[in-house]
């Protein structure tokens, strides 16, 4: 099976709120987009791994080889649409967040078996601690039970062809690729993440990930 990887790194970081995008800032003396980078790298699962930028970021890249290098769009799904043209023959898609450091190998096993046992779209995700409230307005109008709720992370892992098809053919956005399947009727099963799989969103994610020793 060949499986093509996709690093997501074409997001602004606006809501991050330094002059350098948050996925260009570095842990431990790396920028945080070459972690997952070097995970999916060291796997050896993959024939071909992309890394989608932003138009303009290509001053704040290192070195790399044998990555390929796609410029994004304005929307996430946009840019996994962009890497998907850009893509050469492939059977399987795993989407990781550039902004996600702390992608292991075990978790991209973890996927890789699923997508071998026939599974056409596979998220990544974690229990709910916190009680979700639903609000209209200033109101909150409902408080689901949160065993029903999962927190979705990434890995997203695919079969190519449903996933290009749902990409082609959509007219709406969706916040992540799994959405989009479960709007075009595919089964999405998914895999246990973890607390420590976090996204860097906020300066307060950044001094986490400083200090957690992975
Ligand atoms: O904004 P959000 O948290 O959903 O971003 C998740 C990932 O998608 C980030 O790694 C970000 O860089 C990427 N992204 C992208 N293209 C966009 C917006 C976000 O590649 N237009």
């Amino acid at each position: 099976m060949k499986i093509t990887a996709i690093v997501l790194c074409a997001g602004s970081g606006e809501r991050y709120g330094t002059p350098v995008p948050k996925q260009y800032q570095k842990i431990r003396n790396k920028k945080i987009y070459q972690y997952p980078l070097e995970a999916l790298e060291k796997s050896k699962h993959f024939s071909q791994i992309i890394l989608v930028i932003a138009d303009g970021h290509e001053k704040y890249l290192e070195e790399h080889d044998n990555i390929k290098i796609v410029v994004g769009g304005k929307t996430r799904q946009k840019s996994v649409y962009l890497a998907l043209q850009a893509m050469e023959n492939t059977d399987s898609v795993v989407i990781c967040d550039g902004v996600r450091p702390f992608l292991t190998k075990h978790l991209l096993d973890d996927h890789i078996k699923k997508l071998e046992e026939g599974e056409i779209a596979v998220n990544t995700c974690i229990p709910c601690h916190d009680t979700i409230n639903i609000k209209n307005g200033d109101a909150i109008t409902e408080i689901p039970n949160r065993e029903h709720y999962l927190r979705g992370q990434t890995p997203q892992s695919f079969a190519f062809s449903p996933l290009l098809h749902a990409h082609s053919t959509t007219k709406k956005c969706y916040t992540d690729d799994c959405a989009l399947l479960l709007e075009f009727g595919e089964k999405v099963s998914y895999v246990s993440g973890s607390d420590y799989n976090i996204k860097i969103t906020t300066p307060l994610d950044l001094l986490v990930a400083e200090n957690l020793n992975l």
